[in-house]
C-alpha cells in the first residue's frame, strides 16, 4: 500500500511574512491528516527557515530546487545538505518550468536527484509532455523517455524517489487531464519503472500535477496508480489546499 503524497509548490510566491501567515492558516485548517497520506509544502528558499520554525503539526517541508554539488563556487545555488539541515524531506527537481526556462536536461535532473538522495531526502522528479507533444501522439514516449533519463544511475534507489506526472498543458491553465487519461499515463510510468527497477516500482509514488483543485482531486486520487498530487496555484490558499489534502 503506497502512502499518498500531497505536496504544495508555492513557486516564486510569498514574502517571508506572507509565507508564515500561510503556514499558520494551513496548520489551523489542517491540524491533522489521515495516516494514509503525507502532506508537504515547498516554499521559496528565503521562507524555508521561517516555515521550519513554525508549529506545523503534520505538515512537512520541501524545497523547489537544488544544485547537485555539496559546496563550492556555485554563486546563487543551494546544496542538498543546506536543505536537509533546514528540515526538508523532499526536493522538487526538473519541474517543467525549470526544464523550459532554465534548460534543465534529464541528465542534470538525474544528477540533482542523486544528490538529494545522498543527503537523505526524496526527490520529486517532474515529467510531462507539452500540448504539441500530446497532439502529435508522442505524449507517452516523451514522458517515459524523461522518466528513464531522469532516473539514470538511480535504478537501485527507486523506492525513495517520487515521480510527479505533470502534463505541461495542464499546469496553471485550469485544464486537467481526465482521471482516466492520467491513470493511463501513470500505469505506463509504473510499467517503465518496473522495467528499470523491478519490484521496487510498486513502492514508487507517482503524483499527478496540473490544475489539481478541490473539485477534481477526489476522482484523481481514486485511480489505482495515482499516489498523490503536486499542487501549484491551489496550494496558495489555506482552505483550498486543506480540502485537497483531505481528499476522500
Ligand atoms: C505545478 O506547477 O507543479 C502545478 C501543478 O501548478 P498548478 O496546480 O497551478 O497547475
Amino acid at each position: 500500500m503506497r502512502k499518498k503524497l500531497i505536496a504544495g509548490n508555492w513557486k516564486m510566491h510569498k514574502t517571508i511574512a506572507e509565507a508564515v501567515a500561510l503556514i499558520d492558516a494551513l496548520h489551523a485548517a489542517l491540524p491533522f491528516v489521515p495516516a494514509d497520506r503525507d502532506v508537504v509544502v515547498c516554499p521559496t528558499f528565503t521562507a524555508l527557515s521561517s516555515i521550519a520554525a513554525r508549529p506545523r503539526g503534520p505538515i512537512g517541508i520541501g524545497a523547489q530546487n537544488v544544485y547537485p554539488e555539496s559546496h563550492g563556487a556555485f554563486t546563487g545555488e543551494i546544496s542538498p545538505a543546506m536543505l536537509a539541515e533546514i528540515g526538508c524531506a523532499y526536493v522538487i527537481v526538473g519541474h517543467s518550468e525549470r526544464r523550459a526556462m532554465f534548460g534543465e536536461s534529464d541528465a542534470f535532473i538525474a544528477k540533482k536527484a542523486a544528490a538529494v538522495l545522498a543527503a537523505g531526502m526524496s526527490p520529486i522528479i517532474c515529467v510531462g509532455e507539452t500540448k504539441q507533444e500530446r497532439e502529435s501522439g508522442r505524449a507517452q514516449s516523451v514522458v517515459l523517455g524523461q522518466v528513464a533519463g531522469s532516473l539514470a544511475g538511480l535504478e537501485g534507489r527507486l523506492e525513495d524517489v517520487v515521480i510527479a506526472y505533470e502534463p505541461v498543458w495542464a499546469i496553471g491553465t485550469g485544464l486537467t487531464a481526465t482521471a482516466a487519461d492520467a491513470q493511463t499515463m501513470h500505469a505506463a510510468i509504473r510499467a517503465e519503472l518496473r522495467r528499470i527497477g523491478g519490484a521496487a516500482a510498486e513502492r514508487v509514488r507517482i503524483q499527478y500535477g496540473g490544475s489539481v483543485k478541490a473539485d477534481n482531486v477526489d476522482e484523481l486520487m481514486a485511480q489505482p496508480d495515482i499516489d498523490g498530487a503536486l499542487v501549484g496555484g491551489a496550494a496558495l490558499v489555506a482552505e483550498g489546499f486543506a480540502r485537497i489534502a483531505n481528499y476522500r
